[in-house]
């Protein structure tokens, strides 16, 4: 991959992730972590090589993928209650339980109080929390994670560490590519570690980590 006029972000990547799996990638900033994300999604189309996902080259809209940006990526005008809701109504979550669920997600990720809150009134660990609750609304086949839990305290980052882990092992297809440059956080989570580094940004190894589903 190259950004336009750039030089390659990515090159030498050959990489299968099979359903359900739960795979981390780490690396050092700058390795093309994000941009790997971009390109499973189809936000970025490979200058060179392919995706696919599910067998089908990524160049028209994917349904079941959720991203989850390292950066939060709330919609400004919607408080915190509705932007989690545009995450229920993307995973076609039935209307008549939007408030229970919201209120659910709202108390697992600690925002009760902030409900009716805009997110710029909030701190960046909290628009994270709410971007977590989001994806967790719309609970996507396939979710693409670009360092989640940055902002985040490291109490609050072990349970919405758990909470993932919890959501993903309750369903045996559901995938998750979680990238991070903590590395302690990538082995506790994924039952595989990608490992990318060097100039351009590739695949250097892996590790398999055997982790039971609980
Ligand atoms: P980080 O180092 O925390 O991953 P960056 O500051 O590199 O974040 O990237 C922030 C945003 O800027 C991303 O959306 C990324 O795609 C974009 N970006 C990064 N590097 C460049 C660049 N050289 N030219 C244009 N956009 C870039
Ligand atoms: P990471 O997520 O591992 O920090 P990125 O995928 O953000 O790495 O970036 C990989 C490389 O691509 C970096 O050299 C970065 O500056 C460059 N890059 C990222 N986004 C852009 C962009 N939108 N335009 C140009 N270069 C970019």
């Amino acid at each position: 991959m190259r950004y336009s006029g750039s030089e390659w972000a990515l090159s030498n990547v050959d990489l299968d992730i099979a359903e359900g799996e739960f795979v981390s990638i780490v690396g050092p900033s700058g390795c093309g972590k994000s941009t790997l994300l971009k390109l499973i999604s189809g936000l970025e189309l490979p200058s060179a090589g392919h995706v696919a996902v599910r067998g089908r080259r990524v160049d028209r809209p994917l349904s079941g993928i959720g991203f989850m940006f390292q950066r939060d990526a709330l919609l400004p005008w919607a408080t915190v209650a509705e932007n989690i809701e545009v995450g229920l109504e993307c995973g076609g979550y039935p209307k008549s339980q939007f408030d229970s669920r919201i209120d659910e997600l709202l108390g697992l990720t600690g925002l009760q109080r902030f409900r009716n809150a805009f997110p710029r009134q909030l701190s960046g660990g909290m628009r994270q929390r709410v971007a977590l609750a989001r994806i967790l609304a719309y609970a996507p086949d396939i979710y693409l994670m670009d360092e989640p839990f940055g902002a985040l305290d490291a109490q609050t980052k072990v349970v919405m560490g758990q909470e993932l882990m919890t959501i993903w092992s309750r369903a045996a297809h559901k995938s998750v590519v979680f990238v991070t440059h903590d590395i302690e956080e990538a082995v506790s989570l994924s039952d595989r570690v990608v490992v990318m580094g060097g100039r351009p940004g590739r695949i250097r190894t892996e590790y398999r980590i055997d982790l039971e589903r609980p």
